[in-house]
């Protein structure tokens, strides 16, 4: 259960000046008990981004080890975002480092000349190249046909390539990692980054093979919707919170690239069978129609922020669209389990009344919670009264006419250009930020 203290509210922040603290601590560290003479404002800046740079590039291991302790306070969405900007900052500071050293001074371009040492020209070379496929990849990843797992994979080598060339060369230019305690605590930094990989990657995929699961069901839930159920076996389940999501496995290779992330549509009260409901989009998801009850499958989890619980207000207000839908449904059924009558509104935009998933159940729980639904259609029936997609801003004031002077919290989950407009509006009419949760569906 995620926390309510006033260290929750704060552990965002608080980790932002961590991470600061983090980025610039190599300056202090080459300054100190460092004797020789400065070499002149152009040659220092560069050299402190390149430090700061490489800092920056080992944190980003941090960012994205799935520690659920680091992620609590800070959205999935907010961590992925810093993740982005502060990887392109990185990549600049990294690049900016060479750059303004050769042109400071041009003698450098000796570390460029493989007639002067071949093997330091093509550790930088190759370690130049990774940095800007890190940078650029993410960009052209689906016009190059790049499937996410082989693009994730490729991430992590090159993020390797990248700080480890990047510590061989701090250590061997040696300028300001003279003594035996300054190349330690470098060597520590960077090998705190690639543990961290390697638990990522390598230590948690096998402990989550400890905890298998069996399908128990796989049921049509709409067009190319699949609701799949697991049961866990032989331990007692996942603790979770509405809203929040497990990453699948159904292979049992702790290596297998094959990892996605679904939000779990059932209860929190019912731990031990767990329903994920997937739309059918690319090469997994298509394979889940298909998969065997008995079969086994890894959960790994539970993740994010995304959640209603622990937050007191007049009214929650989920505004999904398409599969979005899910969180919402995860919060309903978890509400009618706990007898909670808390007031609720599911703001559920689709394409039309065909394809609102779950429909009949979001009806049935009307008589069961004080929920209100409002479907908002792109195509509706000729006789519609209700809302029209797309969303707009004028959606969004509607919806907060029904609501009077409630003080409600807002969860967001949809397609991006609904999620845009409802959050820029909810921003524009005063809403506060802490009262505004967005998930996204896709990472990158
Ligand atoms: C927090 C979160 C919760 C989600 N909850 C649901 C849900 O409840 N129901 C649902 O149907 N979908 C959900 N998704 C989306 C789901 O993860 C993707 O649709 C699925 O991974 C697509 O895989 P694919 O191989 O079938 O499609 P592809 O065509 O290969 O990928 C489509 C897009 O999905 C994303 N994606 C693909 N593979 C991965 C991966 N291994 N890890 C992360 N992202 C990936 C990428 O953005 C990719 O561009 C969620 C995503 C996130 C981030």
């Amino acid at each position: 259960m995620p926390e309510t203290t006033a260290i929750q509210r704060f552990r965002g922040p608080l980790w932002a000046a961590l991470y600061f603290v983090m980025a610039v601590a190599p300056l202090p560290i080459a300054l100190w008990r460092h004797t020789e003479d400065g070499r002149g404002f152009w040659i220092e800046l560069g050299v402190a981004l390149g430090f700061a740079g490489l800092a920056m590039m080992g944190l980003q291991f941090a960012l994205t080890a799935r520690f659920r302790w680091i992620g609590r306070g800070v959205s999935l969405d907010d961590m992925m975002q810093v993740h982005r900007q502060a990887g392109i900052l990185a990549v600049v500071f990294v690049l900016a480092h060479p750059v303004i050293l050769l042109a400071a001074h041009p003698a450098y371009f000796s570390f460029l000349d493989p007639r002067v040492n071949a093997p330091r020209t093509i550790a930088l070379v190759v370690a130049t190249a990774a940095v800007i496929l890190l940078l650029v990849l993410p960009l052209y990843r689906r016009r190059l046909g790049i499937s996410y797992e082989w693009w994730r994979l490729t991430h992590s080598i090159l993020a390797f390539l990248a700080v480890f060339v990047g510590l061989g060369h701090v250590l061997m230019v040696g300028h300001y990692v003279s003594g035996v305690a300054k190349p330690l605590v470098w060597i520590a930094m960077t090998g705190g980054a690639l543990l961290l990989l390697a638990h990522t990657r390598i230590v948690r995929p096998i402990a989550v093979r400890q905890r298998p699961w069996r399908v128990a069901e796989v049921r049509p839930e709409g067009e190319r919707v699949w609701s799949i159920a697991f049961e866990a076996e032989g331990h007692p389940g996942l603790s979770f919170s509405p809203g929040q999501f497990v990453w699948l496995s159904l292979e049992s290779s702790p290596l297998s690239l094959q990892q996605h992330p679904f939000t779990i549509a059932s209860s929190a009260e019912r731990g031990s069978r767990i329903e994920l409901t997937i739309k059918e989009l690319g090469d997994f998801t298509q394979t889940i129609r298909d998969v065997e009850p008995g079969a086994l499958a890894f959960l790994e989890g539970p993740y994010g922020q995304f959640t209603p619980d622990g937050i007191s207000a007049d009214a929650t207000v989920f505004v999904v669209g398409g599969i979005g839908v899910t969180p919402a449904m995860s919060t309903l059924r978890t509400m009618r389990d706990r007898g909670q009558t808390t007031p609720i509104v599911v703001v559920y935009g689709a394409v039309d009344l065909d394809r609102l998933v779950f429909r009949d159940e979001l009806e049935s729980l009307t008589a069961e919670l004080d929920l209100e639904l409002v479907y908002v259609l792109d195509e509706p029936p000729p006789d519609w009264q209700g809302e029209r997609g797309p969303f707009t801003a004028d959606t969004v004031a509607r919806i907060r006419q029904r609501l009077g002077a409630a003080d409600a919290y807002y969860f967001i989950c949809g397609p991006e250009p609904m999620m845009d407009v409802v959050e820029s509006t909810l921003a524009a009419d005063g809403v506060p930020r802490s009262r505004v949760h967005a998930e996204r569906f896709n990472l990158v």
